[in-house]
């Protein structure tokens, strides 16, 4: 048998559930390619020991719904594991010792999961969570608890919907034959989705001036989003608030009871380095 059956080499291994920019970034900081951002520098090289070599063993996890993801620097590995019991089983058979849920927010299964897995192996869970969006002067927003809320409040509030809530959300919407619909995804949807539907495939960040043209061109006279948070001032909510578009904002799934949570990477960093010290 092995004397080191994880390959951690005695290092701390710590598992990212990916699949978002904070994720990237929370990875590129740990295996020390990029800082963290302000102030994540100094914080990130106390992950490292003096001889440069890592400290701790990183391997992000991702879904495998996108096609050609951008793949993070440390290991990765690819697709589900099978439930909380197929997480657990991976974190004891990798030697995973902290486990970091950077999914999207909306990624409310795999939040789930790891917060069962978590509790199941004994090992340390952070939930790294962007603060939620909130309106500003001349928003017009309509918060609704899920797409299928959104679905029903649609028709009331215009006629050519812009739809960003991503391509595995489309069924909610597809009885509406009365609205058009101009969906934005990385990756092709599939159906079931609304009668009168035109896709643009497309991978962000999006800018404003592009946002407003898109809003301008298409006649868009309401926007449907996730409150995926992250960026105060989102290019295509001011977009939509310049041009007076109303905006169905889908609130986030809670955290799971007793996870904490970091809003940051820098914050993300700062909970392993105190759960190392
Ligand atoms: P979800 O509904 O919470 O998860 C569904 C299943 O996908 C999970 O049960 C798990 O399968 C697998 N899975 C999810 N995230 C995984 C990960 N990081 N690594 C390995 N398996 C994962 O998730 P989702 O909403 O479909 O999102 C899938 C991925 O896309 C996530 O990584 C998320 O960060 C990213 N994403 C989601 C959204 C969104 O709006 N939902 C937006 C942008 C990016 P098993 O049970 O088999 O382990």
């Amino acid at each position: 048998m092995s004397a080191d059956p994880t390959g951690s080499g005695g290092r701390p291994h710590v598992l990212i559930l990916g699949g978002t920019t904070e994720a990237r970034r929370l990875a590129e900081a740990l295996a020390g390619d990029e800082p963290a951002g302000a102030g994540g520098e100094g914080i990130s090289h106390a992950l490292h020991d003096s001889r440069d070599s890592f400290r701790v063993r990183v391997t992000t996890s991702l879904a495998g719904r996108v096609v050609n993801p951008v793949l993070p620097p440390g290991e990765t590995r690819i697709g589900g594991f099978g439930g909380p019991e197929g997480l657990a089983a991976w974190v004891r058979e990798h030697g995973v010792t902290h486990l970091i849920d950077a999914t999207h927010p909306f990624a409310e299964r795999m939040s789930f999961n790891s917060a069962e897995a978590a509790r199941a192996v004994g090992v340390p869970l952070l939930a790294l969570r962007r603060p939620a969006w909130e309106p500003v002067s001349g928003d017009v927003w309509h918060r609704v608890p899920d797409l299928g809320a959104a679905a029903k409040v649609l028709p009331d509030l215009g006629t050519r919907a812009f739809l960003t809530t991503g391509r595995m959300g489309l069924a909610a919407f597809a009885h509406l034959d009365r609205t058009w619909f101009l969906v934005r995804s990385v990756d092709a949807p599939e159906a079931p989705m609304p009668r009168h539907t035109e896709v643009l495939l497309a991978r962000g960040p999006f800018g404003l001036a592009d946002e407003r043209e898109l809003l301008r061109a298409h006649r868009i006279d309401v926007l449907v989003t996730k409150d995926s948070g992250g960026s105060a001032t989102a290019p295509k909510l001011t977009a939509a608030r310049e041009a007076g578009v109303p905006v169905l904002v889908v609130d986030r799934p809670p955290v799971p009871d007793g996870v904490p949570e970091a809003p940051s990477v820098v914050e993300a960093i700062n909970w392993l380095a105190g759960a190392l010290s």
